[in-house]
């Protein structure tokens, strides 16, 4: 690789690699081009269209955080960036072919698949990584077009955004995600949703949830939706305590899920079970099917 010295003294561009076209890729690319070298960027993408995740896996119902796809757009029009898209570093071109092309090379490639948890029965037919589930109802041409919905009651491991994300989906109805710009094949899938009962199941308690405070209070926004956590997970130890005191974020996310364990049950017809202290042992099956799931209480 040269330096930025031996780029100076040639007079022409560095010539930059950037592999992955998230937000990571295209905002590394801006910085470069902001920066005080001459560069020209070839931003190399596996899929045919550039954003990552932000298009593959936002969900389609918060258009405010897909909104900045716009400032990516800018940011990919600049002269000095060329996008090439369907090229998969590692199949269609490696590494060292590129170190003959590129002064640098820069990887932001993400983390778009699942890792597995360790759990008995988590092969079985019905258990899903999120990224599956994600990737159809965002219409990435990766995954499988059709789902089999027909579960009435459905589990969601981890209290995180992604799983508010996808406990969301799975409660709303089809119709109501008809304003967003969800494929027409993801539409038809999700009309045969038979879910009636979301179990969110997180191994400690409410403070040490991840949720954005935001997105933890839009969960209850639909009609069709109610969130319910049972009084009894509502509990802080010390250490607990003292997050809420350090962190407006996690005091927030405590006294919103305080507040969906006080009310008293309303009649809308999904609802989204917040389970805490709660860890998954096994995923119970039945002809090779998820017919359940074991947790144990933990302190
Ligand atoms: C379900 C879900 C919901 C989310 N919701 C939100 C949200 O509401 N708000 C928020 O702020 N964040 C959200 N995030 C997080 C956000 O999407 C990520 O933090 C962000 O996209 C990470 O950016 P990145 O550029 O590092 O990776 P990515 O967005 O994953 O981009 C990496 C890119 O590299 C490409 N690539 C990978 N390997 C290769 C290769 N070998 N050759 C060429 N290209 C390759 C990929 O195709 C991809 O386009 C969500 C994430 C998920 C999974």
């Amino acid at each position: 690789m040269s330096t930025t010295a031996d780029v100076h003294a040639s007079n022409q561009p560095a010539r930059i690699a950037v592999i992955g076209s998230g937000p990571a890729g295209i905002y590394a690319s801006d910085l470069l081009v902001k920066s005080e070298l001459d560069v020209q960027i070839d931003l190399f993408e596996k899929m045919p269209a550039p954003f990552g995740l932000i298009r593959y896996g936002v969900a389609p119902d918060h258009p405010r955080i897909k909104g900045i796809v716009q400032s990516l757009h800018n940011v990919m029009e600049k002269n000095e960036i060329r996008f090439l898209g369907n090229i998969e570093v590692g199949r269609d071109i490696t590494v060292d072919e590129m170190h003959e092309y590129y002064d640098a090379i820069i990887f932001a490639t993400g983390a778009t698949q699942d890792k597995a948890m360790g759990l008995p029965g988590e092969e079985l037919d019905g258990s899903f990584g999120s990224a599956e589930f994600v990737g159809f109802y965002d219409g990435n041409p990766n995954f499988k077009r059709e789902w089999d919905l027909s579960a009435e009651s459905v589990a969601v491991i981890g209290v995180g955004n992604v799983s508010l994300d996808v406990s969301r989906i799975l409660a709303k109805t089809a119709d109501e995600l008809l304003v967003t710009e969800i494929p027409d094949n993801v539409y038809q899938s999700l009309k045969d949703n038979k879910a009636k009962e979301v179990h969110v199941f997180g191994r400690r308690g409410p403070a040490q949830a991840k949720y954005t405070p935001k997105e933890l209070k839009e969960l209850d926004e639909s009609p069709t939706i109610e969130v319910i956590v049972a009084p009894e997970d509502i509990d802080y130890d010390a250490a607990s305590e003292a997050a809420r005191r350090e962190s407006k974020s996690v005091d927030l996310v405590c006294q919103t899920l305080e507040s969906y364990a006080m009310r008293e049950p309303g009649d809308a017809p999904h609802k989204i079970y917040i389970h805490f202290f709660e860890s998954p042992t096994e995923i119970v099956g039945e002809d090779g099917k998820v017919v359940g799931i074991r947790t144990e209480r933990t302190q």
